[in-house]
Parts: structure tokens; C-alpha cells; sequence
């Protein structure tokens, strides 16, 4: 029997596509396997949205080189970022690479058929479902639109589908993703949005929770608001990066908002979704980013108090507005004191925020074990930790917070809710 080994690295969207496009290698009769070593065909979905991960991606690749080296039938194909559309000077550069495939395309030697729906056997109880490609926005840092392409939505029915497929096979929570999800379905012939969608999707029965990433400040809509707040299923908690303090930097980044127009949407949130958990992007040490200018984000940072804060630091990516039109002129010294300086920030806002669940009751949606521990998220994505002999895998429990952290909580069962 023929085996494979995928290595993902990158978002969420990536971890979703190399999930089916295992399921669909299974359905080939191919067998996963632990380690590149042992198998005969080997992925590597990719990521260059940083420098840092595509220096891990070019390691990656070195590394296979050996390998094939020493086993010249083994099928080595590389998807995700890493492929734009000069894939001729790709396989210039990396000669030893048999394919690449562009992000969410189907396998070249495999056929067209089937990755779409190639749902796995057994999902996890929380399995992410993109429901669109691509970006139309051309943030001035960001490649993604370079590799990944323009918007382009699945129909609703067919998510719909999908999803309840999912749900017979096990299935309590749903991530719904896209680059922008608040554009969804402005492509599609009756141009559904998100909240048309979630309100078909909480219809489904057995699905208990729905979350859906990311949003763009600028796309958000009151209907999407009022659908999060309205629809049982949807989980309180929204993703809504920032990504700068500053109205100068946002301009430059051509974000397309201010922090007066991102300030009012987050208290617009807050008084309709009682208890939203909110969490945010931040780049620091983008070009001509001054001291004042990132001490606007650190004010903003800690007047909002997010849950979770993402922090980069700033590297330029080939083909962005800002890699060809503006100079990379914050030292990586000075980048790295700002990273850290939002990095402990955040650390004692999210300490504060998760004290006041001591002693409260959570529910949360078990999703496995880990170093003996069983493990779940709260609706507002608040990681959960208990101890307990029984098995408690894709349910929904109550647990009683005896322990917090800046990272997650720890807890004891107090009464176990079957669904
Ligand atoms: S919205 Fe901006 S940051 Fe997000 S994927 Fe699109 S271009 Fe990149």
C-alpha cells in the first residue's frame, strides 16, 4: 500500500486543505505516515506570508532534496504560497520538486475529481470549512492576493451540504474561512453574504457551534453584527485585526479604515454581542513606523483590551505595494523590542480578562487530549483544560474554572451535557 506525508505550515486555511487532501489520498487507498522518511508521496503546503515561515519552507525543501536523492521514485509536490504563477521558474530553482499546484487546486497527478467534497472519515468534533478563496483587497504588506487569487465563493447550498455531511459524521463546531469573510458571496449570482449563510447553517441539526475567520474592519456589516448576536449557533467571538494604532501606517498598509472608524465598530460590537470575546492582528515595525506612532498602537491595544492579540513583526514580501514602494527602514532590533513590549502587554491584559472566569461554570466542546488532559474551547474560544477518567470526545461540558493563565484555563468537570 502506497503511503503519504504532508507537512503544513501557515493558517488555518492551509491546516483545512491538507486535512482534505489527506482524506482524499485515503480514499486513493493511500496511508498516512509519521515521517517524510517512509513515504512514497510527500506534500509540503507552504507558507510565505513572513519571511520567517518562508526560510522554514526553503529548510523544508533542502532537507527533501537529500531525501530524493537517495530515493529517486519518491513523489515530492509542493502546494500553498510558495506557488505563484511563474511555476516554470520554480521547477528551475527546485528541479528535484515533481509538482507544484497552486493553493486549493487538485493534486496534478491525481485528476480533477473529488477534493472538494473529500470530507474525512473521522473529523475532528470542530473541523474548519473554507467557504471562499482568494482576496480582492491588496493590503499593501500582504501576498496573499498574489498567490491565492481573487474572491471566489462556494454557493451557499453546497456549504450547507457539506456541512451537514460533516455533522452525520461527527461534527459539533464549524470554522467557516476565508481571507475576507465578510465578502462572501458578492461573487455568487444571487449574492448571499455571511450572515445569510450562518442563518442557513444554524438551521442544521446536531451542529452546535459556529465560528467563521477572518473579518476585515472596513467589510464588516451591522447584518453580519445583528446575525452573530441573533443566531444561537454562532459562536461570541470575532476576529478583527487592527493591524495599526495609527491613521498614517493604516493609509501606507491602505487598509482602508481609520482608528476612529475601528474604535466605533468594536464599541457597535460590544453593546450588541453581550460577552463577545474579540481578537486582533498587529504588524509592528512597518515602514517609517515611528516610536509615537507604534506607542499609538500600544494605546489603542490598552484601551480596547482584546482577548488575544496576534503580533508580526513587519518583512517585506515580493510583489507587495509596500516591498516595491517603500523602504524596509525599521532596524530588526527595534522591531523585535516592539513585538515583545505588545507581546507582555497583552500577556497582563489577557491574565486580567481570564481571572474573572475563576469559579464560573464554562461549557466547552472537548476536542481531544492532550499530555493526559482532555482539552475544549469556551464559545468565546477561551482554551480549556480538565482531568477525568471518562470519555468525554466531541461533547459539550460543563467545566468549573479552578485555574487561569494568560494562555488557557484549567478546570473540573461540574455537570456533563450530552448532545
Ligand atoms: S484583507 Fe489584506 S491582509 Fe487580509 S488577505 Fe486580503 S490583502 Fe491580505
Amino acid at each position: 500500500m502506497l503511503q503519504y506525508y504532508i507537512w503544513t505550515i501557515g493558517c488555518q486555511m492551509n491546516k483545512a486543505e491538507s486535512e482534505r487532501l489527506g482524506t482524499y489520498l485515503e480514499q486513493l487507498d493511500y496511508r498516512a505516515t509519521a515521517t517524510a522518511e517512509e513515504a512514497d508521496i510527500v506534500v509540503l503546503n507552504s507558507c510565505v506570508v513572513r519571511q520567517s515561515a518562508e526560510n522554514r519552507v526553503i529548510n523544508k525543501l533542502n532537507a527533501l532534496k537529500s531525501l530524493k536523492r537517495l530515493r529517486p521514485n519518491l513523489t515530492l509536490a509542493v502546494t500553498g504560497c510558495v506557488v505563484n504563477s511563474e511555476i516554470n521558474q520554480l521547477q528551475k530553482s527546485f528541479p528535484y520538486v515533481d509538482y507544484f499546484f497552486k493553493p486549493g487546486d487538485y493534486p496534478p497527478w491525481l485528476g480533477k475529481d473529488g477534493l472538494g467534497m473529500a470530507l474525512p472519515q473521522c473529523p475532528s468534533p470542530s473541523t474548519f470549512v473554507p467557504i471562499m478563496q482568494g482576496c480582492n483587497n491588496f493590503c499593501s504588506y500582504c501576498i496573499v492576493p498574489y498567490r491565492r487569487g481573487r474572491e471566489r465563493s462556494r454557493p451557499v447550498a453546497e456549504i450547507a451540504c457539506e456541512t451537514k455531511e460533516l455533522v452525520h459524521r461527527g461534527v459539533k463546531e464549524v470554522t467557516l474561512l476565508g481571507q475576507n469573510v465578510d465578502s462572501y458571496g458578492h461573487d455568487l449570482p444571487d449574492q448571499p453574504d455571511l450572515a445569510d449563510l450562518l442563518k442557513e447553517l444554524n438551521t442544521i441539526d446536531g451542529l452546535a457551534r459556529i465560528r467563521f475567520l477572518t473579518n476585515h474592519p472596513k467589510d464588516m456589516s451591522p447584518k453580519l453584527i445583528e446575525a452573530v448576536a441573533c443566531l444561537d449557533k454562532v459562536c461570541e467571538q470575532i476576529s478583527l485585526p487592527v493591524q495599526s494604532g495609527n491613521n498614517d501606517i493604516l493609509t501606507a498598509m491602505r487598509r482602508g479604515y481609520t482608528v476612529e472608524y475601528y474604535r466605533q465598530l468594536v464599541v457597535q460590537i460590544r453593546s450588541e454581542i453581550p460577552g463577545v470575546a474579540l481578537s486582533t492582528d498587529v504588524i509592528v515595525g512597518f515602514p517609517s513606523e515611528s516610536e509615537p506612532q507604534f506607542q499609538q498602537t500600544v494605546s489603542l491595544l490598552s484601551e480596547l483590551r482584546f482577548d488575544t492579540v496576534h503580533v508580526a513583526a513587519y518583512s517585506p514580501r515580493p510583489e507587495t505595494i509596500a516591498a516595491r514602494e517603500l523602504e524596509d527602514n525599521v532596524p530588526l532590533t527595534e522591531k523585535k523590542r516592539r513585538l515583545n513590549n505588545i507581546e507582555q502587554l497583552q500577556e497582563s491584559i489577557a491574565a486580567e480578562i481570564n481571572t474573572q472566569l475563576l469559579d464560573k461554570t464554562v461549557e466547552i466542546l472537548v476536542e481531544g487530549r492532550k499530555k493526559g488532559k482532555w482539552q475544549g474551547r469556551t464559545r468565546s474560544d477561551k482554551l480549556v483544560f480538565f482531568s477525568d477518567n471518562g470519555n468525554y470526545l466531541g461533547q459539550l461540558v460543563k467545566i468549573r474554572i479552578e485555574k487561569t493563565s494568560p494562555w488557557a484555563l484549567q478546570g473540573r468537570v461540574e455537570l456533563n451535557s450530552l448532545n
